[in-house]
């Protein structure tokens, strides 16, 4: 089995550090070169999994794949996700070297924010395309081999501004709001195989993605947080985790002790 090549002395201590053993998944990320993305591949390679995160440029691959170096497994791929080939060729040399993909993670994500009135119809629709129709193409590309194993995770990561809405992000908004609704309707449709779909809706988070916000539309935004701060990647990536993890199966029995290794599980 290529994937559990050398994976057992990772996962010992990987395991023990996350609480989770995901030794012998196979994990890919989209968005991992940074931000929540970077995040969410460190915790789920921490746990054991061969996590290929992804990234838009070659230097941002690599950059990936030296933060796998020493102990963690995996590695960063270039990929697109507006590009259906780009998303197939991927998801074939990943199941080629390492296996089929067990958990996919949607986190590559962009926003172009303007008020409605002000929006070019570039902005609608290379958001909806980057943010939502690229969860259809990364499923329907990586879901066969959960279907064929009757085994998957497929984690999406929506936004608060999904059912809250907010001023100048129509477009994010209604691409979150579409993920949450897909996320519901995949759950329904691959259940029944052992896969579960879920999404993770965060509310303000210190990336990239925020950093540039305007000063006023942070303070106001702060003004909803109970603890008054912005939200660090590492506590969404926990929440990923737990849900990647066996723990998060809704199996058919209760287990006697913790659900949290394949092992102990099934
Ligand atoms: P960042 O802007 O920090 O990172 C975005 C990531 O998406 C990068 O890795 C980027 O790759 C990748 N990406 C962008 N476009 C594409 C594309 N066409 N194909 C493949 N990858 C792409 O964002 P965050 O970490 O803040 O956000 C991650 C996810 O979380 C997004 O879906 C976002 O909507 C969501 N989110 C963020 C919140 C926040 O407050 N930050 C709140 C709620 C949800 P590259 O580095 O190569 O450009």
């Amino acid at each position: 089995d290529k994937r559990a090549a050398g994976a057992a002395t990772v996962s010992m201590k990987a395991g023990a550090e996350t609480g989770f053993d995901l030794t012998g998944k196979v994990a890919i990320v989209t968005g991992a070169s940074r931000g929540i993305g970077a995040a969410i591949a460190e915790r789920l390679a921490k746990a054991g999994a061969v996590v290929v995160g992804t990234a838009t440029s070659d230097s941002g691959a690599e950059a990936i794949s030296k933060r796998f170096e020493g102990d963690l497994q995996g590695e960063g791929m270039k990929l697109d996700v507006t590009d259906s080939d780009n998303v197939a060729e991927i998801v074939k040399a990943v199941t080629e070297k390492y296996g089929a993909p067990d958990i996919l993670v949607n986190n590559a994500g962009i926003t172009k924010d303007t008020l409605m009135m002000r929006m070019k119809e570039e902005a609608w629709l290379d958001v909806i395309n980057t943010n939502l129709n690229s969860v259809f193409r990364m499923t329907k590309a990586a879901s066969k081999g959960m279907t064929k194993k009757r085994w998957g995770r497929i984690i999406s990561i929506s936004s608060v501004v999904g059912s809250m809405g907010n001023v100048g992000q129509s477009n994010y908004a209604a691409a979150k709001a579409g993920m949450d609704g897909w996320t519901r309707a995949m759950a329904r449709e691959i259940g029944s195989r052992g896969i579960t779909v879920n999404s993770v809706a965060p509310g303000f988070i210190d990336t990239d993605m925020t950093a540039d916000l305007p000063a006023e539309w942070k303070e106001k935004l702060l003004e909803n947080v109970p603890v008054k701060r912005l939200g660090d990647p590492g506590e969404i990536a926990d929440a990923v985790l737990f849900l990647a993890s066996p723990a998060a199966g809704y199996d058919f029995r209760l287990p006697a002790t913790p659900c949290t290794s394949t092992a102990a599980c099934t």
